[in-house]
């Protein structure tokens, strides 16, 4: 279901189509940045250089055919504040010391979340990542709307798929029926290695998420997508409308960027992007 797209030297990732939304979760092919954030880099809080990160933005919205459309994102804290976005949020109020690159028409901080939602086209909410979970909602209802989850295993304990629809849902009618979520490349359970207390809170939150590395006593592999699957039926999501992404961000050096893999911050970021077109 998912697959690698090549606009030009710019390859990103798809899944599921959907008429009248663009989204894409991006590699770190087809940018200009030097190593050690070759070469994509959407990251706006690294060392990389404005100009280069601009133009890495620029040809990866192009690629989406979202050439026009504003980005918006937030300060991502792995907590759970959700941000409904319209064409006239401008929240610039807070200093935010990630932006060194910050273009006021083009890219807007919607502040302090880890999940964006909108109901209006021509908007593009993004979510920044390199290991955690990049999560596409698209709801397909009489009144469509597009989010975009930053997925962290405290975020996941903290339900925070559940939490965003349930936003949502306050502000627009729509059924779990029509909502489908998309996991784009994450840590999968092959690397994302946890202690044992970690492992307890994950296993009490979902049950079979974690089983024992066989080759460190003690240590626990865990499985973020299954967390993900449980809350989304939690809220009623039909499970075939629930996608898990099978590419590991960590194992996969080549073509993305991975916290766990290099345990620095000098390295860059991916950002999915959701856009009503
Ligand atoms: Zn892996």
């Amino acid at each position: 279901m998912f697959s690698f797209k090549n606009v030009g030297e710019l390859l990103f990732v798809q899944g599921k189509s959907f008429e009248n939304v663009s989204y894409g979760f991006s590699s770190r092919i087809g940018g200009i940045s030097a190593p050690p954030w070759n070469t994509l880099n959407l990251a706006m809080k690294t060392d990389d250089s404005s100009s280069n990160i601009g133009e890495n933005w620029s040809r990866y919205m192009a690629a989406l055919n979202l050439e026009a459309v504003p980005v918006f994102f937030g300060k991502q804290t792995h907590g759970t504040k959700i941000r409904q976005i319209t064409s006239t949020t401008k929240d610039r109020s807070h200093e935010f010391d990630c932006l060194k690159f910050y273009d006021n028409d083009r890219f807007i901080c919607a502040g302090e979340c880890d999940a964006l939602w909108t109901d209006e086209p021509g908007i593009a909410v993004s979510v920044f990542t390199a290991d955690c979970l990049p999560i596409i909602v698209v709801g397909s209802g009489s009144h469509p709307f597009v989010a975009a989850i930053h997925g962290g295993w405290r975020g996941l304990v903290s339900k925070i798929i559940h939490r965003t629809l349930s936003t949502i849902a306050s502000t627009i009618p729509f059924s779990p029926e029509d909502v489908t979520l998309i996991v784009g490349p994450h840590i999968r359970n092959c690397c994302f290695e946890v202690s044992s207390d970690v492992a307890e809170t994950l296993d009490q939150n979902c049950s079979g998420s974690i089983k024992p590395n066989k080759d460190y006593v003690g240590k626990y592999l865990a499985d973020l997508g299954m967390m993900v699957g449980d809350d989304g039926a939690d809220f009623g999501i039909p499970a075939g409308q629930i996608y898990i992404c099978e590419l590991c961000t960590c194992c996969n050096e080549e073509h993305f960027y991975s916290y766990r893999r290099t345990r620095t911050a000098d390295r860059g970021s991916m950002s999915s992007v959701i856009s009503i077109v």
